[in-house]
């Protein structure tokens, strides 16, 4: 097989290296933006058309590039940023492998136009595919400015893969919104086909931006952050415990100013949250984590989404801590004594004088942080017997079988550590988790309004507004029509917020905002790949988790036959839908071999 390797044509080289680099519209902005923060611009405007697919344009007021550079910055790794392998290790700057503009320019109509400071006036290349088809001088202000046409026009399957326009633009909002975040004293501006969707002013301060861009409500509960412990540094402001979401989304974090998503932090983030927040549920955080740029590796991932540290642990405790130390301090220790505290030994040396950073006065004024209110926690769709106090055997030694069917046949014998329903089937000793059982029924039953098109809804009198944030104002314009189905009516109210008028009957009206949150949480996180169907039964499984009793919450006999007595139609050797197990039963057989009986 001589001669059968070949050297691929730069062309497709280019192509080649596009498709880890640009995955969709958000990317192009992405690479765009940075090489502009690269140039040191003090403003950046992004105007883009459905959603990315039809145009990109961002423009910036930079440093700009001269006729030579203009034509080198299109050559496969032809960068200004990196000099030699020892500079790949001291990066101050957010690109650095001369990659994004050739392929850009690969896969779709390009043209550049760029002026110096200082020049009278600028040039402009118009490319197609990557081959520049014309060269022209251009009348622009000092600065650069690319323009990105019919992305993908050369790669239909690539095309074939984007989303929706909504959907497109979401990512790119998603990630102006991120970058925002960490250059506040960069004036951005965002346009979707003619409409104003950003519109920042420089600032000062990055609390600023962070109150602009999170809303004052949010912002009015977040800590401000500010910890140092030898060569690492954090800063940046936390959202209180109680006004936890649905995802990791609203964490955003960034290394040396770039944003990423990294487990290795969103690890520490949530141990810093650790017993603050119910299961599964995550905190509202804008966190800057400094380091010596030899500390850390941001190749390893195409998009640098990702970064591998040389001190793991140490980072990881670091910011474990310098989070615990914020919202710790308020709560009463005797709640929080729990087994898992035994684990946080190895964070220990970073509590001496660790507390100085934040201000406590910063919410003097406010409102007492009300962690016992925290929404998500004890709701409760039973009807309250009027004994639930009385929890105790005896009072139900007279409830035996009293309805037909396998389940509400059982005889109950009381409720356990307020979570679990103990009964007698026959010979069988059985354990019912109250919570998973509950979560189930409504589950299925949401499941079954919902494939005859009717969830039950129950109209909001007051209906609350609700702010959103970039990503959810579009998954709400896109899935009008599957929020109807699922018995929600919110309407789009001004800008970027909602009017709830009508939820799911099975909710509990206090919980509208959080309900709706997650759910067009789970509905914007609807990625390549999950069909809406999937979807929609992970929507399903968290409003039946909403609508649910939660463990440890007493239940009187009557609360516990309604329970049983629903359970008839489900299929009970189930699990819920989370995938633990609704009820275990325990043979005589079995208890009397515990008893060594036999
Ligand atoms: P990288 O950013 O990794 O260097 P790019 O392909 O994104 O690679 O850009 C190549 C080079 O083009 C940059 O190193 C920079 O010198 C120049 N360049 C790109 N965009 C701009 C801009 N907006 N203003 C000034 N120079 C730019
Ligand atoms: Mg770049």
């Amino acid at each position: 097989m001589t001669g059968a390797i070949r050297i691929l044509s730069e062309a497709l080289c280019n192509q080649i290296a596009a498709g880890e680099v640009v995955e969709r519209p958000a990317s192009v902005v992405k690479e765009l933006v940075e090489n502009s923060l690269d140039a040191g611009a003090g403003k950046i405007a992004v105007t883009v058309e459905n959603g990315g697919k039809s145009l990109i344009r961002v423009e910036d007021d930079g440093y700009g590039m001269g006729k030579d550079d203009l034509f080198l910055c299109l050559e496969r790794h032809a960068t200004s940023k990196l000099a030699d392998e020892e500079g790949l290790f001291r990066l101050k700057t957010l690109g650095f492998r001369g990659e994004a503009l050739p392929s850009i320019a690969a896969v779709s109509r390009m043209v550049l136009q760029s002026r110096l400071r200082d020049s009278m006036e600028g040039l402009a290349l118009h490319l197609e595919g990557g081959q520049i088809k014309k060269t022209m001088a251009a009348g622009i202000p000092p600065g650069t400015s690319v323009e990105v046409r019919h992305l993908f026009f050369n790669i239909p399957v690539r095309k074939k893969f984007l989303k929706s326009d909504a959907t497109e633009f979401a990512h790119i909002a998603d990630f102006l919104f991120r970058i925002a975040l960490s250059f506040p004293g960069v004036r951005f501006l965002l346009y979707h086909n003619g409409r104003t969707i950003l519109n920042l002013a420089r600032r000062q301060e990055l609390s600023q931006r962070v109150r602009e861009l999170l809303g004052n409500e949010v912002f009015g509960a977040m800590k401000a952050l500010h910890e140092r412990a030898a060569d690492l540094e954090l800063s940046g402001f936390v959202g209180a415990p109680d006004g936890h979401r649905a995802t990791p989304a609203s964490i955003y974090t960034y290394v040396n100013r770039r944003f990423v998503r990294d487990r290795l932090i969103q690890h520490a983030v949530m141990e810093g949250y650790r017993n603050l927040l119910p299961r599964q549920r995550y905190p509202v955080a804008v966190i800057f984590l400094y380091l010596p740029p030899e500390q850390v590796d941001v190749n390893v991932h195409p998009a640098k989404r990702e970064v591998r540290f040389r001190r793991q642990r140490e980072v990881h405790d670091f910011i474990a801590e310098a989070l615990s130390v914020a919202w710790r301090q308020k709560f009463d220790p005797e709640e929080f004594t729990g087994g898992e505290e035994g684990n946080r030994s190895s964070t220990e040396p970073f509590l001496a004088g660790n507390s100085s950073g934040w201000n406590p006065q910063e919410r003097s004024g406010g409102p007492p942080l009300a962690f016992e209110s925290s929404a998500g926690y004890v709701p409760s769709s039973l009807p309250r017997g009027p004994n639930r106090q009385e929890g105790t055997a005896s009072l139900f030694q007279a409830c035996a079988r009293e309805a037909p069917g396998p389940v509400s046949f059982m005889r109950i014998l009381g409720q356990y550590r307020n979570s679990y329903i103990v009964c007698q089937d026959g010979d069988e000793l059985v354990l019912v988790d109250q919570h998973a059982a509950h979560e189930r029924v409504g589950f299925e039953k949401l499941k079954a309004q919902f494939r005859e098109q009717q969830i039950d809804r129950q109209e909001l009198l007051l209906p609350p507004v609700m702010g959103l944030e970039f990503a959810e104002a579009a998954a709400l314009e896109e899935h009008r029509e599957e929020l109807g189905r699922l018995g929600f009516d919110a309407e789009p109210y001004g800008n970027r917020s909602c009017a709830i008028r009508a939820v799911p009957a099975i909710l509990d009206p206090r919980q509208a905002e959080t309900a709706l949150k997650d759910v067009l949480a789970e509905l914007t996180s609807l990625e390549t790949g999950s069909s809406l169907d999937e979807a929609l039964d992970r929507v399903l499984i968290r409003m039946a988790c909403h609508g649910m009793v939660r463990a440890n919450q007493a239940l009187s006999l009557e609360e516990m036959k309604a329970l049983l007595k629903e359970m008839e139609r489900i299929d009970v050797n189930s699990h819920c839908p989370h995938g633990r197990p609704v009820m275990i039963r325990f043979g005589l057989g079995e208890i009397e071999r515990m008893f060594q009986r036999r």
